[in-house]
């Protein structure tokens, strides 16, 4: 199934992407991993890439919707694949709609999850990420074994140059503005279906689980 997880910065949609995407065999794809990515390899574009995300504003649509369509391609998500982070505006709800004709393929279940600003910003300030493979912790709610080191592979834990306050605050200003009306346009399209997200993660993943398992049967 191609699903699209919605929901403000911090609501927990990597972490319910990545065990749900785990659990069913199904990549999780977040354009923010992509371009942090693109920014580690060096390249010219990486460079570019690099600054606009450190101070928390969007990349442009064109840069990230290429690199979208490649991932989109790659073998392991021709069963399904779950959208992380995209798309964050109108612009890029349409360019998605290109993209997936282009490459024969539709979004079948957006879900969007939701949490109060006091919970999201507690999530996103604790928040550490794996230096190599991306796992995501958080410093009280799901701490690493060894503290500062990733569970899987040891890597060094780092925190985000956009998870700290004054980037946080930009990041929620953005998103009230251009990612709401994106879910006014799934709902039209009658593809949207709302989770409560101020819950446990087990909790949140047993509803994801309802509610893709209730589309399938359809
Ligand atoms: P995330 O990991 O999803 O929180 O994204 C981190 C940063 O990557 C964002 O603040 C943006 O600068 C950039 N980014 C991620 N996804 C997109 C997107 N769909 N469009 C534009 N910029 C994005």
């Amino acid at each position: 199934m191609n699903l699209i997880f919605l929901g403000k910065q911090g609501v927990g949609k990597g972490t319910y992407a990545q065990r749900f995407g785990e659990r069913n065999g199904i990549p999780q794809i977040a354009t923010g991993d992509l371009l942090r990515e693109e920014a580690k390899s060096g390249s010219e574009l990486g460079k570019k890439v690099q600054a606009i995300m450190a101070s928390g504003v969007l990349v442009p649509t064109e840069t990230v919707g290429k690199l979208l369509e490649k991932r989109l391609l790659e073998a392991d998500a021709q069963n399904g694949f779950i959208l992380d982070g995209f798309p964050r505006s109108m612009e890029q709800a349409q360019e998605l709609d290109r993209i997936l004709k282009h490459i024969h393929k539709q979004v079948e279940l957006v879900i969007n999850f939701s949490a109060s600003d006091a919970t999201l910003f507690s999530r996103l300030s604790g928040r550490r990420t794996c230096s190599k493979c991306s796992k995501i912790y958080h410093l009280t709610n799901i701490p690493p074994k060894v503290p500062g080191k990733c569970d899987i592979d040891g890597a060094d834990l780092y925190q985000r140059e956009d998870d700290k306050e004054e980037a946080i605050q930009k990041r929620f200003a953005i998103y009230d503005e251009q990612t709401r009306p994106v879910i006014a346009f799934y709902r039209e399209k009658n593809l949207l279906v709302e989770i409560d997200s101020d819950r446990e993660i087990e909790a949140v993943l047993l509803d994801v689980k309802a509610v893709v398992a209730e589309k399938v049967k359809k």
